[in-house]
């Protein structure tokens, strides 16, 4: 077999450095085990996908490609959360907040309406805040498993995971009080730097509006 195209990455704290807010267990279980299985699932959709053009059997191509598009977002979100995550905390500032302020009103209008989405899920998905280059503004998605309700061509800044393996071992029935406690450990210079990085990516831009 070749070597894999996507690989799990190590996160970049300890395992227990987001507590008392995300436990050590929950955070064990979550990259360890359900992000390494995005990976893999990604990995697998794409050989049999390519087994399948080999063949010449596209008989399950349907099945393939919701699997590959399902692991493959599930990889990159959870790959964006765990970088937007830091036990430093504290607030935005600068641009981000100057684009927080322009298209929510400020810091306590974005952070109403991520947890208003992250909170009525309906089954799983997630929160995610992300820039939508035509209007060159920031969005926000109610992304339902890892890649349905999407808005085409907008760059995730900021995502906050509304699935139970992230919350339930530790708030219970109580989700929304990890909907709030996650703010304690937002890493902000991230998202700031997230932001800068979307806002300048000519692709959409300048492509689909000239
Ligand atoms: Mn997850």
């Amino acid at each position: 077999m070749s070597d894999p195209v996507y690989r799990l990455p190590d996160l970049p704290y300890d395992y227990a450095a987001l507590e008392p807010h995300i436990s050590a267990e929950i955070l064990t279980l979550h990259h360890d085990k359900h992000h390494a299985a995005y990976v893999t699932g990604a990995n697998t959709a794409l050989e049999k996908l390519a087994a399948a053009r080999d063949n010449k059997d596209f008989a399950t191509i349907t099945k393939l490609e919701k699997d590959f598009a399902f692991h493959l977002s599930g990889h990159v979100l959870h790959s964006l959360f765990w970088q937007n995550l830091s036990p430093d905390g504290g607030e935005p500032t600068g641009a981000l907040l100057d684009q927080l302020e322009a298209d929510f009103g400020g810091l306590d209008g974005f952070r109403a309406h991520m947890i208003e989405a992250a909170n009525t899920v309906q089954g799983s998905g997630w929160a995610a805040a992300s820039w939508e280059p035509l209007a060159k503004r920031v969005v926000i998605s109610q992304v339902y498993d890892h890649q349905n309700n999407v808005g085409t061509g907008t760059l995730p800044i900021l995502v906050i995971d509304a699935w139970e393996h992230a919350w339930y071992l530790q708030y219970k029935n109580v989700k929304a009080d990890f909907f709030s406690a996650v703010w304690n450990v937002i890493n902000w210079p991230d998202v700031a730097a997230k932001l800068e990085l979307a806002k300048a990516t000519t692709w959409t831009a300048d492509t689909l509006t000239r």
